[in-house]
């Protein structure tokens, strides 16, 4: 199965979502990444969501990635008797340390600390910023607040308080426990939230120890601050704008988010636009014109991926939100504009024969008929620069390594396929044409360009680029061993 465009869709799973049928359907309506909040949700649930996936990858034949996303150091309430309460603006609320289930007066915030914290006058807001309460006394272990800005809150909503700073860890006992579950279960991905410093991601990849590839999401105003260094040690990037827009003003996000992924792209790492991107589908089968023109800015921006997240989770629409965002791909990737907005944003680095290699095979797929660049891929690297060149033509990715596959179905416009490893490049080169040919790339009268390293399985080597056909009888007269 071939995707008709080069960005991805990562769908997060949920109560709407949890069924073989349900994330099958996703799958076929385009989403590409699967992600499993470790915030919502025991063990076991994410275990079987899990297991189907990876069955449902098993039967379609598509490598299929997995992100587990770590809740961190995030306050979020307990739950209600009712499961949701309608709190009404200048109406009174309480937050206590009670485990005793909330009502439409209480509930619980299980963090001390805030209570510690907080002042008479701080705000805090509820689910990403959509409710504000305002503190009018406190304790040790309670707030007395009044509705300022009303709506729905419904079980472990977050709430942020961003005008105190607040002494946490980055990482919890809960997510260290949940990290460890998450690579036993083999995810491909963890995204860590509210990571403020480079240090708090590489304490997350030392306990992975290489067992997944470790995403940062960008949510808090030191870690925009921090954001060259976080980017150095981390292997992906979420603009994670739920947070984000609540701990900064919101209208600071747009720019934030541009420079966020036009880094991320030059460092040659997938970065993901995700939060409210067709929030209204939570209720709606149709989207907003404003919400799809976000979904289409952040395409034309070049992110490799755009996500869903209470859309696909919980909401009453998660095929038709999936849809949504794989129409306004294909409709804005055919866009003329759309590639002259791209190229005009590439990052030109040219530091290595890597970097030089696959420079000139897009530029050879752009003078020429050429129908797709093949690379072979050990750790995804040489793949990831290629698609950092953002070319017009398909990225086949080949690789022995299923891990890899599962870990670049992130990445903009690649296409895994698992090859047998390879030792010499005239099989390499023949297991190229026949994967761009199988996949639907090319045919027996076009040409493809292939890259790869000789010697074969040394990290780092990409050294070779072939313009070769795709008809085997041409490729075995031609092509010494
Ligand atoms: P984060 O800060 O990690 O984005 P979130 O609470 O905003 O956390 P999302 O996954 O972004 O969570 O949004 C999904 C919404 O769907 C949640 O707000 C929640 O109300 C609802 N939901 C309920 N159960 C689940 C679940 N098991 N997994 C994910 N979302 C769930
Ligand atoms: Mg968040
Ligand atoms: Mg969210």
């Amino acid at each position: 199965m071939r995707r008709h465009r080069n960005v991805k869709i990562v769908a997060t799973l949920g109560p709407a979502s949890s069924d073989y049928e349900m994330i099958r359907a996703l799958f076929e309506a385009g989403a590409d990444v699967f992600r499993l909040n470790m915030s919502h949700g025991v063990h076991e649930d994410i275990r079987k969501r899990h297991e189907i996936i990876r069955k449902v990858e098993a039967d379609l034949g598509r490598p299929i990635g997995i992100l587990a996303d770590l809740q961190g150091p995030k306050l979020r309430v307990g739950v209600f008797a009712n499961g949701a309460e309608e709190l009404v603006e200048g109406a009174a609320f309480r937050m206590d340390l009670s485990t005793a289930p909330g009502d439409v007066s209480r509930v619980n915030l299980p963090h001390p600390e805030i209570f510690a914290a907080l002042e008479v006058g701080t705000s805090l807001l509820v689910n990403d910023g959509k409710i504000r309460l305002l503190v009018d006394s406190c304790g040790k272990d309670f707030a007395n607040c009044t509705v300022t800005v009303g709506g729905t809150i419904s079980n472990r909503k977050g709430v942020n308080v961003p005008d105190v700073v607040l002494p946490v860890a980055a990482l919890s006992e809960k997510d260290r426990d949940d990290l460890e579950f998450a690579c036993e279960l083999g995810v491909d991905w963890l995204a860590l939230s509210f990571v403020q410093r480079p240090e708090d991601v590489i304490e997350a990849r030392v306990l992975a120890k290489g067992r997944a590839a470790i995403m940062s999401k960008i949510e808090k105003p030191a870690a925009v601050k921090a954001f060259d260094a976080i980017l150095q040690v981390s292997d992906g990037i979420m603009v994670a704008r739920g947070d984000l827009g609540v701990e900064l003003p919101v209208y600071s996000v747009p720019p934030i988010q541009k420079r966020l992924v036009r880094a991320t792209r030059a460092a040659a790492k997938p970065v993901i636009v995700a939060t409210q991107m067709l929030e209204s589908m939570i209720e709606a089968p149709v989207p907003t014109r404003a919400e799809v023109s976000d979904v289409a800015t952040a395409i034309y921006e070049g992110a490799d991926a755009v996500m869903l997240s209470a859309e696909s989770a919980a909401g009453k629409y998660p095929i038709e939100a999936v849809t949504t965002m794989n129409n306004v791909a294909m409709s804005v990737e055919k866009d003329p504009n759309y590639r002259s907005v791209i190229e005009a944003s590439r990052v030109v680095r040219r530091e290595s024969v890597a970097d030089g290699i696959v420079a000139a095979a897009r530029e050879i797929a752009e003078a020429t008929n050429i129908k797709a660049i093949c690379c072979f891929s050990q750790s995804g690297t040489t793949a990831s620069l290629v698609a950092r060149e953002r070319p017009h033509v398909a990225i086949l990715a080949l690789t022995p390594l299923m891990s890899t596959a599962r870990r670049m179905a992130l990445t903009w416009g690649t296409h895994c396929v698992i090859t047998e490893p390879q030792d010499r490049f005239k099989g390499a080169v023949l297991a190229a044409v026949r994967a761009a040919r199988d996949g639907g790339f090319a045919t027996e009268e076009d040409q493809i360009v292939v890259t790869a390293g000789v010697p074969f399985n040394v990290k780092g080597t990409t050294n070779i680029l072939r313009v070769a056909p795709c008809d085997e009888r041409l490729i075995s007269r031609v092509d010494p061993e």
